[in-house]
C-alpha cells in the first residue's frame, strides 16, 4: 500500500533522462555497457580482472579490480544524479545493480575473510554534501554481499578534483593523502579488503588508499571494485 502511494505521489522518473517511466527506462538501460574484464594495470583483457602477475608492483598492489560498467554518456548522468540528488535512493538501485552483476559473474567474498570499504571523502568536502555517495553505495553493497563493511580509512588531505589532473598530477595529488582510521585497528592483519570508488581512471587513488592499509595490515590481500570505467584507449568496440 505504501509502495503504491509512494509511486501515486512520487512517479518513478529514469535516473538518465527523467522520463516517467522506471528507475531507468529501456532505452538508458540499453546503454548501460557492461566492462569487459580487464587486468587494471595494463588494461588489457583479463579474465576474472585478475591482474596479471607482471603487472603487480607495490605501487600497483591489487590482486584483481572488479568493475562494473563502462563509464559513458549514461554512466556520468546516473553518477550527477546520485551526487546532487535521490541520493540514498538511488545508492540503493546502484548497490543493487552491481550486486547482480557480481552475481552473473558468479563472484563471490567469504564474509569470515574478508571486509569491504570505500574510498573515504574529506571531512569538510562530505559535510558540504552531506553524505559520501561512494560509502552509501558500498554499504548496500556490502549487505547485499553479507560482508561487514568497515570505514578503514580517513582522509587528511584535501584533494583538488582528479578529473582536472593529469596522469602524472594525480599521483602527485593522492600522495599521502590517506591514513588508517582506528577502526583499522581491529583488523587481523591477513584480512582480505576490498576497496569501492565510483569511477576508476587511472587508479592512482585507489593505489594510495591500498598502499597506505598495507602499511599497517601487510599481508592483506587487497581487491578493487569500480562502478565505472571508461574504455581502455586500444579497445575497438
Ligand atoms: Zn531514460
Ligand atoms: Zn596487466
Amino acid at each position: 500500500m505504501i509502495n503504491f502511494i509512494e509511486s501515486f505521489l512520487f512517479p518513478l522518473e529514469c535516473y538518465g533522462c527523467g522520463k516517467v517511466s522506471s528507475n531507468l527506462c529501456d532505452n538508458c538501460n540499453n546503454r548501460l555497457i557492461y566492462s569487459i574484464p580487464e587486468c587494471y594495470v595494463c588494461r588489457r583483457v583479463s579474465s576474472g580482472f585478475i591482474t596479471h602477475e607482471n603487472c603487480l608492483s607495490e605501487k600497483t598492489p591489487y590482486s584483481a579490480v572488479f568493475y562494473g560498467w563502462q563509464y559513458n554518456s549514461i554512466t556520468r548522468k546516473l553518477l550527477h544524479a546520485y551526487k546532487y540528488r535521490h541520493a540514498y535512493k538511488l545508492s540503493e538501485f546502484i548497490s543493487g545493480l552491481l550486486f547482480e552483476r557480481f552475481r552473473r559473474l558468479n563472484i563471490s567474498f567469504n564474509s569470515e575473510s574478508f571486509v569491504i570499504t570505500s574510498i573515504p571523502l574529506h571531512s569538510t568536502r562530505e559535510k558540504e554534501r552531506g553524505f559520501n555517495q561512494v560509502e552509501l553505495i558500498c554499504k548496500g553493497f556490502a549487505k547485499r554481499l553479507n560482508i561487514e563493511y568497515t570505514p578503514i580509512l580517513e582522509r587528511i588531505k584535501k584533494t583538488e578534483s582528479q578529473s582536472l589532473q593529469s596522469k602524472k598530477g594525480r599521483v602527485q595529488n593522492v600522495r599521502n593523502s590517506f591514513q588508517l582510521s582506528t577502526s583499522s585497528k581491529g583488523l587481523e592483519n591477513g584480512k582480505g579488503i576490498l576497496i569501492m570508488d565510483d569511477v576508476i581512471t587511472t587508479g592512482s587513488t585507489l593505489n594510495a588508499a591500498a598502499q597506505e592499509i598495507l602499511k599497517g595490515l601487510p599481508n592483506s590481500e587487497i581487491l578493487g571494485i569500480g562502478l565505472f570505467r571508461g574504455k581502455p584507449r586500444f579497445s575497438d568496440n
